[in-house]
This record gives C-alpha cells, sequence and structure tokens, in this order.
C-alpha cells in the first residue's frame, strides 16, 4: 500500500507499489528494471511522468558519467535513474503541500537547491555548494533529478515544489518537457547576461538549447538574432523560430558574416551552444567591446583562449549551468502565450520501453532527430520490455 505519513493521495489516480525503472550500469549501458514508488517528504510531491525528452546533457551522463554526481562519484552501477526533462501530473502531495492539486498538470525545473548556501540564497540554486553531497549521513534537502538523484526515464518521481511549473491545459505534453530548456536560454540571456530590448544577439550551434536560445532571445525584443551552424535544415528552423540571420559556418566566416548582418560591428551577446573548437574565441571576436559571452555547451576537450583580446576589450564570459532564478517560469509563459512555438523542435516521440531507441536517434540524429521524446503511457512500445 502506497503512502507515508501526511502523504495526500487521491482514489482517482491509483498508484502501484512499483514502476518501470531504466538504471545506467556500465558507460553506455541502460537497463529497465521494477523500482519502489518514491514517497515525498516536506515540500515535495509525486509526479507520474507523463512524457520525458531526451538532453545532450543525459547522453553525455550515460556514456560519461559527468556532470552527474551519485553518492560522491560517478553515476555507473549505482542504480541511478537519469533523465532530467520531464513533465506529468501529480498523484501524492507531501506533507503539508497546499500550493498544487492532485491532477494538476506540471513541468519541472532541474535543481532544487539545498536552500541554505550562499548561491541557494541567491537564487542561483543550479549552483548550490551542496550539489551532489546529499547522501549518506547528509540530508540538505538538495536534489538535482537525474544528476544527484533519480531522474525521469521512469513512471513516477518525487519533485520539490519549488521546481514546479504549472501548465495550462492547451500545452501538449512534447511542448511540455521544452519548457526547462527554454528556461534555460532565458536565464543566461536575462539573469545572468542582463539582456534588455533592441540588443544584438548571437547564437552559435542549432541544438536544442540555441534553437530555443533564439526564439527566447527574439521573444525578449533581441536585434538582431543571429544563428550560425553547419546543417542548413536546423538553420532553417532557427528562422522559424525568430532568427533574423542565419550563417551556415561551412559557407562564409562567421565573424565577418556577424559583423555584416550587425551594420559592421559586434553584437551584444553571444550564446555558445556549439562547443566546436574554436567556438570561443570566434564568439569573443563576435562581440562587441564590453559585450558578453554565455557559454552554454561542453566541449570534451581544452579550448584555446585569447585572453588578450578579452582584456583589451572588456568581454564577459561566464558559463550557465541550468535553469536558476525561476527563469523556467518566465520561459513557461511565452510559451503559453504562443510567443514562440518551441513544439518546431521536437522531432520523435518513442515509448518508455523503447528508451534506447529513442537515444539512438537523439546520438545519430536518425531522420534528422532534433528533440525526441519518451512516455511510459499512450504510445505502442516496438521492443518487449526485458522484464
Ligand atoms: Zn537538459
Ligand atoms: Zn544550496
Amino acid at each position: 500500500m502506497y503512502g507515508g505519513p501526511g502523504v495526500k493521495t487521491d482514489k482517482d489516480f491509483p498508484i502501484p507499489d512499483t514502476m518501470k525503472a531504466w538504471v545506467l550500469g556500465n558507460p553506455g549501458e541502460l537497463k529497465l528494471t521494477q523500482k519502489p514508488i518514491p514517497v515525498p517528504k516536506r515540500a515535495e510531491v509525486l509526479v507520474r511522468v507523463d512524457a520525458v525528452a531526451i538532453c545532450a546533457t543525459d547522453l553525455e551522463i550515460i556514456d560519461h558519467g559527468s556532470p552527474a554526481l551519485i553518492q560522491g562519484g560517478k553515476p555507473f552501477n549505482k542504480n541511478f535513474t537519469p533523465g532530467h526533462e520531464y513533465m506529468g501530473t501529480l498523484v501524492a502531495l507531501g506533507p503539508g503541500v497546499d500550493e498544487y492539486k492532485i491532477g494538476q498538470r506540471v513541468t519541472v525545473e532541474i535543481h532544487a537547491g539545498c536552500g541554505q548556501c550562499k548561491r541557494c540564497r541567491e537564487g542561483m540554486y543550479t549552483s548550490c555548494h551542496n550539489y551532489g553531497l546529499n547522501y549518506g549521513e547528509v540530508d540538505k534537502g538538495h536534489r538535482a533529478n537525474g544528476f544527484t538523484t533519480d531522474g525521469g526515464f521512469c513512471e513516477y518521481q518525487v519533485n520539490n515544489i519549488n521546481t514546479l511549473v504549472a501548465i495550462p491545459g492547451a500545452m501538449s505534453d512534447e511542448e511540455a518537457t521544452l519548457v526547462v530548456t527554454a528556461g534555460t536560454a532565458m536565464y543566461g540571456l536575462t539573469e545572468l547576461g542582463g539582456l534588455v530590448a533592441g540588443e544584438s544577439v548571437v547564437v552559435t550551434g542549432p541544438g536544442p538549447i540555441g534553437l530555443l536560445g533564439v526564439a527566447v532571445a527574439k521573444a525578449l525584443g533581441a536585434q538582431p538574432v543571429i544563428l550560425t551552424g553547419t546543417r542548413d535544415n536546423r538553420l532553417q528552423i532557427g528562422r522559424e523560430l525568430g532568427a533574423d540571420h542565419v550563417i551556415n559556418v561551412r559557407n562564409e566566416n562567421a565573424v565577418e558574416a556577424v559583423k555584416r548582418f550587425n551594420g559592421g560591428k559586434g553584437v551584444d551577446y553571444v550564446v555558445e551552444c556549439s562547443g566546436a573548437p574554436n567556438a570561443v574565441n570566434e564568439a569573443v571576436y563576435m562581440v562587441n567591446r564590453g559585450g558578453k559571452v554565455c557559454l552554454a555547451a561542453f566541449p570534451h576537450a581544452e579550448t584555446p583562449v585569447d585572453v588578450a583580446h578579452i582584456v583589451r576589450n572588456n568581454i564577459y564570459l561566464y558559463g550557465i549551468r541550468g535553469e536558476g532564478k525561476s527563469a523556467t517560469h518566465r520561459a513557461e509563459a511565452f510559451m503559453s502565450q504562443k510567443r514562440f512555438d518551441a513544439t518546431k523542435i521536437h522531432t520523435h516521440t518513442f515509448a518508455l520501453d523503447d528508451l534506447p531507441t529513442a537515444i539512438r536517434y537523439a546520438k545519430d540524429r536518425v531522420e534528422d532527430a532534433i528533440k525526441v521524446v519518451v512516455k511510459a503511457r499512450g504510445v505502442a512500445a516496438h521492443r518487449v520490455a526485458a522484464e
């Protein structure tokens, strides 16, 4: 019988004792298992996961471990369930929770900070100083589902209420999984960057965060918004999401083209989403004096940086980790007002049982896949679950 002290459930949303959950074995190896359904504590809820999108960071974690941090180390063979870009329906409320109702649809932010450290107190809970340290004897309340605690490649997950974003009935499950991606772009441009309407933006790399970075920048009133990349089909989607100009870097020099499109000058902001070997230097050559470069990609190799150029030109360079300062709520507001159509980057949906196939589509860009979503219900499975 599911439950715990002070936990509210509803007979219209029955909760079984166990659930399907994918767990990470050795690097690159996912296994479908059964896990007990977690019980929400104070200020937590149980989310029935209705859809979960695959992110490049999931692929990174599944193959290389970092930036997941489980019990002080890499996440392999620790019964860890990855997946962080999910949405669903609330089916149980922890003790004292009255901010949300059972049956309500929500999407989730990833990081529930500890609420006690310097960065959490500043609203930068994605940079919580207790990241990954909440295990064993230590209970700081920190969770980053899919990174330091179990994530969404399963049927149910516990979330702190401060990670919940209510969504309207008209927003599809698939679109709702994209709110956190748009929220990350929002955080980089406004909370960390300070973008105001009328400033100029370049986004380098038309992956999901780059494409939604274009959409968010345009919705914020940036002018012009310029997207660079190597694939014309993705650059075309960038145009549909609001890019004023696109540059295929295989055909022309990106720095020269940016300046040409911006009246001969560098732009105010570059959001670097490509992770390409010379991307940081190209970004600092694309911004104007005093401009800002937000680094949002994870390159595998060390990257050369023209420090002298940065110093001489007072350029700001900052990394971004996730979606702090409730930027996700503002991204959701844009999406529910249809200021841009994030569904343009959703390309495929598979059953939860077909997660390995879904991951292959995302990783190898099969059929030009961009955002691939898996759902535990309502999508026929192609493979027989190994149970
Ligand atoms: Zn992600
Ligand atoms: Zn903290």
